[in-house]
């Protein structure tokens, strides 16, 4: 599979104007050699902690959020849960994705290094049986992930990461390397203090609008169009709300009229360049749903409002 369709779900998730992770859209590598494929352990403090355990292949990092995290004990089977694929860039991810995005909280990068298959990685990945091992500054020895077979109706997502016995796995009497090692092996920070470092990039809220050109969906609701510029407020910006109650102004042209049913709504369609000229407007594109309103007072005066 192409390295951007395999980010599709990976993308719908998130909104890279809030969040700072990255979109995956460039250093996709095709094909690595198998003595280089990266692996990744992210430490993500999410409304509960786990451990995101990554493996390079085909141009993506394979998933899986590891409740428990990984263990060193053979004995210790944890569960794995597959997720979404994640492009090459995010093996380097260390921040804070803000509150309301999808995995809000800190993350670090709790271990790295190189993965290497010891059979058919592409093989073993869609059969649900992969064995590897790993090089990384925390983690090493062989591995196996395993997919447990799925109860009927039930999902298909839940592996199982089981540390294979030799020389680099550990007793159960022996010191658990989560508690042992917590830090990052990037800044050396524990989670707790990655939202307090000025050297972490962070998506802030209020940042201010840098084109005039650029109007923010808020903006567009409260300002007739014919108006032309107008500059926007730090808090407007930011799409808070404030205690004015809103009132909808629409456009000079505009004409009161009965609403005669549904009226299709205006969908995006994906083109090389946005069209050029003062006539357009250009917003972020935000998945999701569109909500048509009618309001028809019983002067039958109408208010209408989208979203
Ligand atoms: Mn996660």
């Amino acid at each position: 599979m192409l390295a951007s369709k395999a980010l599709e779900s990976y993308r719908l998730k998130r909104d890279f104007s809030r969040t700072i992770e990255p979109s995956g859209g460039t250093a996709a590598r095709k094909t690595a050699k198998p003595e280089s494929l990266r692996f990744v352990v992210q430490k993500h403090a999410a409304r509960r902690l786990h451990y995101d355990f990554r493996l390079e292949l085909d141009g993506v990092l394979k998933s899986w959020a590891v409740t428990k995290g990984p263990s060193l004990c053979p004995g210790d089977k944890r569960l794995a849960v597959h997720v979404e694929d994640h492009p090459l860039e995010y093996a380097g991810f260390e921040g804070v994705i803000p509150q309301g995005e999808y995995g809000a909280g800190s993350v670090i990068v709790w271990d790295r290094g190189r993965w290497i298959p010891l059979t058919d990685p592409r093989k073993g990945y869609a059969k649900g049986h992969l064995t590897f091992s790993l090089r990384g500054e925390k983690l090493g020895g062989d591995w196996a992930l395993v997919q447990m077979r799925p109860k009927p109706g039930g999902r298909a997502d839940n592996w199982l990461l089981i540390k294979a016995a030799d020389d680099a796995a550990r007793a159960k009497s022996e010191p658990d390397i989560l508690e042992e090692k917590r830090d990052s092996v990037l800044s050396g920070k524990p989670i707790e203090k990655i939202a307090d470092n000025p050297s972490v990039r962070r998506w802030t809220r209020g940042q201010p609008v840098k084109s005039t050109d650029t109007f923010t969906p808020r903006q567009r609701a409260r300002e007739p169009l014919a108006s032309g510029k107008a500059t926007v407020s730090r808090q407007e910006a930011a799409g808070k709300t404030t205690k004015k109650p809103l009132r909808i102004q629409f456009p000079k042209a505009a004409r009161t009229a009965r609403i005669s049913g549904f009226v299709a709504p205006c969908l995006a369609a994906a083109t090389a360049m946005p069209p050029a000229g003062r006539s357009f407007v250009h917003e972020v594109k935000f998945d999701g749903y569109r909500l048509q309103a009618v309001l028809e007072r019983p002067s039958g005066h109408q208010d209408t409002s989208w979203s």
